[in-house]
């Protein structure tokens, strides 16, 4: 099992990377991703704190023998744009984090993953933020780059998102697809039994996001 989305205290998650290690050896993960909010918010990650946390990890992963990866969340504004820190991440995912719907969210996210070097698109259509008015057309073109750039769809199983309908579409692409918790305190963490479970049913033909 392995869980590629977790925030630290080095944004707004409340655990810590030792913790988060811990417990990721004793679920016998095999890996964890840390990944905290980008500078685009006031806690986010900046390039000190990028720094600070990386010998974090790397303290923690030789304590624990757990392998974690360093990633970022972005968060993609109304241009398509996305803010990054001065750091060599693992990988990065980028998400909508408003209440935007329709076709302005399909614009959003398809000039980041056409104009940015991202990894993962995260939580696709989230209930969390109520999304609605999804677009057959627009999905296919989304699935369509996603495959075309090979950046992967994040299943997430704090947003419970993608929707099925749309994961029916994922059905018999080659696509990648990313596992996340993204647990925000030490009990989520590897709580991905959404995601798995849709990955089996939907992610056919799909491969599994590593970094
Ligand atoms: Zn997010
Ligand atoms: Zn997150």
């Amino acid at each position: 099992m392995l869980d590629l989305h977790v925030h630290s205290v080095y944004s707004d998650g409340s655990a810590t990377i030792d913790e988060i290690a811990r417990k990721a050896k004793e679920l016998r993960m095999k890996a964890v991703a840390i990944v905290d909010h980008s500078i685009e918010l006031y806690f986010g990650l900046t390039e000190a704190k990028a720094k600070q946390r990386q010998i974090e990890i790397d303290n923690a992963s030789s304590l624990y023998g757990v392998k974690i990866y360093s990633g970022i969340e972005c968060s993609i504004d109304a241009s398509g744009d996305i803010m990054l820190p001065d750091f060599d991440f693992d990988f990065i995912i980028a998400s909508v984090h408003e209440f935007v719907y329709g076709r302005d969210y399909y614009e959003r996210v398809l000039k980041c993953m056409e104009k940015y070097e991202i990894d993962v698109v995260g939580h696709p259509f989230s209930r969390l933020f109520n999304f609605d008015g999804r677009i057959p057309e627009m999905d296919e073109k989304l699935v369509d780059i996603a495959e075309q750039l090979g950046i992967a769809i994040e299943l997430n199983s704090s947003h419970r998102s993608p929707p099925d309908p749309f994961l029916e579409l994922c059905r018999d692409r080659k696509l990648i697809y990313s596992i996340g918790s993204d647990a925000h305190d030490l009990s989520k963490v590897g709580d991905v039994g959404w995601s798995v479970e849709r990955a089996k049913r939907y992610m056919t033909r799909a491969k599994l996001f590593s970094p």
